[in-house]
């Protein structure tokens, strides 16, 4: 037996609205999405009335207990005890004014909206870096996935669309930055003690890979790379960005740990390849990330499917693996990018800037693909910042 949305639309008709209609006849319910043991539920108060102010938080409390305990009564009967549910309360636009997560008891504490990300808040004496808007972290849960392909491509489509933006390459073990934006023949500048990023494709680069030899193992240990580092993000004269993007180094030790809790990051992006294998590592980084108290701000499918000569689709990793591990744990996915051979010879040749140029790409897709991606990226930062409070009206909530 199977938990469905069906299941949850019935379950949710039991939960009145204040005029006395359900939740459901009325038009509240905007988006529901199940998978195995883990469902969320988007529901406007509001809607159907347009100049209405959102009801206050301890309305939206109550009906998201009612809510949390209908559903969690039907997916017992369907043999789930243990329902991860996550319930976000929306306004017209679509943002988020309220998110319940867990098991929501009304009134009491565990009925608090729980903070984006998680329990343990970013290291106060985490950096932040004057003159730049955002801090974005590109990370996964292990080496090969096209993390570093993604950070890259991300940056340089945000600059197509006129974003100051920077790349910090902390991937400081296995730089790839020197050979995918193209830096072999750039020395690097040092003007009276600072860093100068190098301007490539449109996007300012910073990478250990031109600042030591790369032919010899970097063998530091976790102090030592921590420092490299904080240097390379501080001693950088970056200017004004409107996005710095560090690539950080795979997986979930203790490095790639400790650099994201020591800089002020504004969210994160989860590259995840489709394949069970890589899901699992991808929870494993996206759980780090939220423990850090970093929001989660999308993950994206890379090596998605890959399309032949003959015009077919070929899901050889399972497309739809990593949207559906992003659905499980409501994240935003960011979308899909193929296997595609440009992307990995403009990566070789270090010409990014071709992936977003039909001609070079061999064909829309790829562009296609890249820029929505970016879209989408940009679209989370956007409600991520209103869903801080920032940049939109304060609501009113009594
Ligand atoms: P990571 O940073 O996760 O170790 P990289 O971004 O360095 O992975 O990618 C590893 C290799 O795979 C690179 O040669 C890159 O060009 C290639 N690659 C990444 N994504 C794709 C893709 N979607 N299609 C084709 N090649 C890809």
């Amino acid at each position: 037996m199977a938990f469905t949305k069906d299941d949850i639309r019935a379950a949710l008709g039991a939960v009145m609205h204040p005029s006395g209609e359900d939740i459901v006849s009325r038009g509240c319910v905007m988006n529901i999405a199940v998978c195995d043991e883990h469902a969320s539920i988007r529901v406007c108060m509001t809607q159907g009335e347009p100049d209405a102010t959102q009801p206050p938080k301890e309305q939206l409390t109550k009906v998201g207990a009612v809510i949390d305990s209908c559903v969690r009564a039907s997916a017992k009967e369907q043999g789930i005890n243990d329902l991860g549910l996550i319930i976000d309360f929306v306004n017209h636009q679509g943002e988020v004014v309220m998110k319940l997560k867990g098991d929501v008891k009304s009134g009491g504490n565990a009925g608090e909206p729980s903070k984006q990300g998680g329990n343990t808040p970013q290291n106060k004496d985490a950096t932040g870096v004057p003159g730049v808007k955002h801090i974005i972290a590109v990370g996964a849960g292990k080496g090969g996935v096209g993390k570093s392909t993604i950070a890259v491509n991300l940056a340089v489509g945000l600059a197509k669309k006129g974003h100051a933006v920077g790349l910090l390459d902390g991937d400081i073990y296995g730089p790839s930055l020197p050979t995918m934006m193209g830096l072999q023949s750039h020395d690097q500048v040092v003007i009276e003690g600072a860093l100068q990023p190098f301007m490539v494709h449109g996007v300012k680069c910073i990478t250990m890979g031109k600042l030591v030899e790369t032919d010899k193992p970097l063998i530091w240990r976790g102090p030592m790379a921590h420092g490299a580092f904080h240097q390379l993000i501080e001693r950088t004269q970056w200017g004004e960005l409107d996005y710095l993007i560090i690539d950080l180094p795979p997986g979930t030790g203790d490095v790639p740990l400790t650099l994201a809790q020591s800089v002020q990051l504004a969210g994160a992006v989860v590259v995840c390849t489709p394949q069970k294998v890589a899901q699992d590592d991808a929870v494993r980084a996206s759980a780090m990330f939220e423990s850090l108290g970093v929001e989660v701000l999308g993950v994206v499918e890379n090596m998605s499917f890959f399309i032949g000569d003959d015009g077919k689709e070929y899901d050889i990793f399972g497309r739809g693996g990593a949207q559906t591990m992003a659905q499980k744990l409501n994240h935003p996915f960011l979308g899909a990018v193929p296997i595609n051979m440009a992307l990995r010879s403009n990566g070789d040749t270090g010409n990014p800037s071709a992936n977003f140029d039909a001609d070079s790409a061999g064909g829309e897709q790829l562009p296609k693909a890249l820029s929505g991606m970016v879209d989408q990226f940009e679209a989370q930062v956007t409600l991520a910042q209103m869903s801080r409070g920032a940049g939109k009206p304060t609501l009113s909530i009594s």
